[in-house]
């Protein structure tokens, strides 16, 4: 097959570890740049171009669109697809999972379980705001962040009044969250694709840390699932439309809640902390699901 890798740095350990199991698998792959992509929209002959030549006869597309570049990724996206090109990540689904508002709507609609949360830009009532979710402790995120910058935990009542207040300053959306205690700093990172969960690790915050993200200090480890927790996984990743999905998962009294659905998850700490060759994995899935003019989405 021939296979598009949209990343915008091919020397990144996914993008490189996504080339590795291509080769090794037979297939012919390109890196492409997403931000050099430019397009021809002209009536009813989509193009692709990048550094002069025009983007042509990839079997398969595998989207890697870091939060920064989603609007013109998503464009690049949608271009592919009213080529008629197979892309892993589809418009819809990559577009519904950095929206974390959206993101939420949708697993609830869905019965999803996650911990109990409000959404606000400038609330005027903070004091209904917070007792939606129960009351203090809470976690108040900005809904822009990600690695765990912009979330923060408020242990009093007080301290949520006030970032609340500092928020609305900023003019900023936010999403106001149940504080799950019981994860003690823990989250599970799933790894799935397609119907199944390839890999999981459970990711530890640092001493004095609520929040688990590596890049806070966290550490990862190969953790075992229930057959809940797989469960929750796979149907959040479906919610979604995501072929391949990170879902992060807080282990609470009530079973397992879903914070968030990433759409490009990182391979680096999956593969290591689990030993799974997850890159391969994912061609694999490429390689029985490919067909021409077979997104459902195609840039409608
Ligand atoms: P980001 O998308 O920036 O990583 P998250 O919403 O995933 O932000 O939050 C970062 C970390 O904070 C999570 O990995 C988790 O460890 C912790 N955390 C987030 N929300 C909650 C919550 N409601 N209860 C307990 N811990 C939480
Ligand atoms: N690569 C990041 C992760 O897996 C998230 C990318 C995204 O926003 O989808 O944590």
């Amino acid at each position: 097959m021939k296979i598009g890798i949209l990343s915008r740095n091919g020397k990144l350990y996914s993008t490189r570890r996504l080339v590795e199991a291509c080769v090794n698998r037979g297939h012919e792959v390109k890196v492409i740049d997403t931000l050099k992509c430019y397009m021809d929209i002209t009536s009813s002959s989509p193009a692709i171009w990048y550094q002069g030549e025009k983007l042509e006869g990839f079997d398969a597309i595998i989207p890697r669109i870091g939060a920064s570049v989603t609007q013109y990724g998503l464009s690049v996206i949608r271009q592919f697809e009213m080529m008629g090109a197979y892309t892993l990540t589809e418009s819809i689904a990559l577009g519904r999972s950095r929206d974390k508002l959206r993101s939420l709507q949708l697993l609830s609609r869905k019965g999803v379980g996650m911990p109990k949360t409000g959404f606000a830009h400038s609330v005027d009532n903070t004091k209904a705001l917070i007792d939606l979710v129960g009351g203090a402790p809470l976690v108040i995120k900005l809904t822009e962040g990600t690695q765990g910058k912009g979330v923060v935990l408020a242990e009093t009542r007080k301290a949520a009044e006030s970032v609340i207040d500092a928020f609305r300053e900023l003019e900023a959306d936010i999403l106001v969250q149940e504080f799950i205690k019981e994860a003690g700093g823990s989250d599970v990172r799933c790894l799935v694709i397609g119907k199944k969960v390839v890999a999981a690790m459970e990711r530890t915050a640092a001493e004095g840390e609520f929040r688990s993200n590596l890049h806070r200090g966290g550490t990862a480890q190969l953790t075992k699932l229930s057959p809940d927790e797989r469960a929750t996984a796979i149907k959040a990743a479906q919610c979604m439309g995501l072929n391949v999905a990170g879902v992060d998962l807080l282990r609470s009294n009530r079973g397992p809640l879903v914070m968030e659905v990433n759409s490009s998850p990182g391979l680096e700490g999956i593969e290591t902390s689990t030993q799974k060759d997850v890159a391969s994995l994912i061609i694999e899935f490429i390689e029985l699901n490919a067909k021409p003019n077979n997104t459902k989405t195609r840039g409608k």
